[in-house]
């Protein structure tokens, strides 16, 4: 997607990362939220984004990865893009449910090692059984289908007033299946979503 548009991608994620390796000003503050145990704030990321979004290699468009997560970064984002008149388009990445909670259905874990287990990865020579020491595999807690259930709504409900808000500011939004296609196949759908709304 970025070879073929030629575009700036901007992920929050790996650029955390970068301040926290150079140990500059910004990194040092993000060291010490992170040592507290807290999120990294709004503010300090919201800085972060109108600091890259300056650079060269922005000029001609780039995309912007895992941000905004929240309303409050939401907000700071359009006040930006409109200071800047830069033209943008909302690609919501869908993914389905059902998918995800299969996947992690199929895992199991040795009660005694500790081993393991997955069913389309790594599945145990006999089924439900430790190739180790014999001992009946078990789900884990926090991949039982209603607690996996749960994690993804309170995900969809951070993720859905994000996209209200920017719908309501005016924004394009396009939906793209993410489901089970390679990042090619999704990197190909981003485009073409684009491609549609830009004219
Ligand atoms: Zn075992």
């Amino acid at each position: 997607m970025r070879q073929s548009l030629g575009w700036a991608h901007i992920s929050t994620g790996d650029m955390l990362r970068a301040h926290l390796a150079a140990g500059d000003e910004l990194g040092k503050e993000i060291a010490a939220v992170m040592q507290s145990g807290g999120l990294v704030p709004d503010k300090t990321v919201n800085r972060m984004v109108e600091e890259r979004i300056e650079a060269p290699d922005c000029r001609e468009g780039f995309i912007l990865d895992g941000f905004p997560r929240t309303v409050s970064q939401a907000v700071l984002l359009v006040g930006l893009l409109e200071s800047r008149r830069i033209h943008a388009v909302v690609v919501h990445l869908k993914v389905d449910y059902n998918v995800i909670i299969r996947r992690l259905a199929g895992r199991r874990q040795c009660p005694t090692c500790g081993a393991l287990y997955s069913a389309t990865s790594n599945a145990p020579t006999v089924s439900e059984v430790c190739d180790y020491d014999g001992s009946k595999l078990i789900v884990r807690d926090d991949d039982r289908p209603d607690v996996v259930e749960q994690r993804l709504k309170a995900y969809e409900q951070q993720t859905a007033p994000v996209l209200a808000y920017l719908k309501q500011a005016g924004y394009a939004v396009e939906d793209v299946e993410g489901d089970n296609a390679s990042p090619q196949v999704i990197s190909r759908r981003i485009e073409k979503a684009m491609q549609e709304v830009r004219v």
